[in-house]
């Protein structure tokens, strides 16, 4: 084995052991196995694969671990951005780092789709692996100029860190995450506006009980009023309206 092949699958296995994936021992026993593969000539197995066999990690977190070696390694410190039409939904497919040094291919490409009349673009975050608030930053204009044009940027497939950054900015209450692309492209079908109440996201309420003729704003006071197991929701006003539901008049959502 080459002295570079060892080095790797020794950090794994400390990676393994460092955050309380797998325990030592079974990785000095995984290496043992490595080890005597070597002795006798044999081509080593992988320690991933040892401890996989052994039921001691499964295949999808050893896949996740070595991707995260890749990154560690600087492979994936660019940011690559593909492009695809999806129904007259810009589908920008975003993989890598989203950060400070990599603001302007993305700004560019959002500036060309602009130009060429795409309003409606959908971000796949699924195979980003860092996001920062510089990163933000440099598409947040954007959004704006999407939804005067009667357009949005979406973003789905996002993960927990990712979101955590579009919390503490205060942007998931003005940006639509949604889970899947399906869901991204369907969002389209509605204004921004049917989603939005006072410029921010907004989930509407109302009652299947005698008040159930209107719907509110979570924080308005006559919702309040409605017992918890009597509340539906609706993800839009028009969702809401669909439902034969009318507006409040007291917080006008
Ligand atoms: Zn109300």
């Amino acid at each position: 084995m080459s002295r570079k092949l060892k080095d790797t699958y020794h950090k794994i296995g400390e990676l393994l052991v460092r955050r309380n994936l797998a325990p030592a021992e079974a990785i000095d026993e995984a290496l043992a196995i490595q080890r005597s593969d070597i002795e006798s000539k044999r081509t080593p197995q992988p320690l991933g694969e040892i401890l996989i066999r052994k039921k001691v990690l499964s295949r999808s977190l050893i896949r996740e671990i070595l991707e995260e070696q890749r990154i560690g390694r600087g492979e994936k410190r660019v940011l690559k951005i593909d492009l695809r039409d999806a129904d007259g939904v810009a589908i920008v497919i975003l993989e890598g780092r989203l950060d400070e040094t990599k603001d302007e291919p993305i700004t560019r490409i959002f500036e060309k789709l602009m130009n060429r009349g795409f309003a409606r673009l959908a971000l796949d975050c699924s195979r980003l692996v860092y996001l920062n608030s510089h990163g933000i930053s440099s598409f947040v204009a954007y959004i704006d100029e999407a939804r005067a044009r009667g357009g949005d940027i979406k973003f789905y497939g996002m993960n927990a860190e990712s979101r955590f950054v579009l919390e503490r900015l205060g942007l998931s209450k003005f940006v639509q995450i949604l889970a899947s692309e399906t869901e991204a492209i369907k969002a389209f079908e509605l204004p921004i506006d049917e989603y939005m109440s006072r410029g921010a996201l907004a989930e509407y309420i109302s009652s299947e009980g005698k008040a159930g003729r209107l719907f509110h704003l979570s924080y308005c006071e006559t919702a309040q009023q409605i017992p918890e197991d009597d509340r539906i929701y609706f993800e839009s006003k028009w969702h809401a309206r669909e439902g034969g539901k009318v507006s409040c008049k007291r917080c006008k959502p």
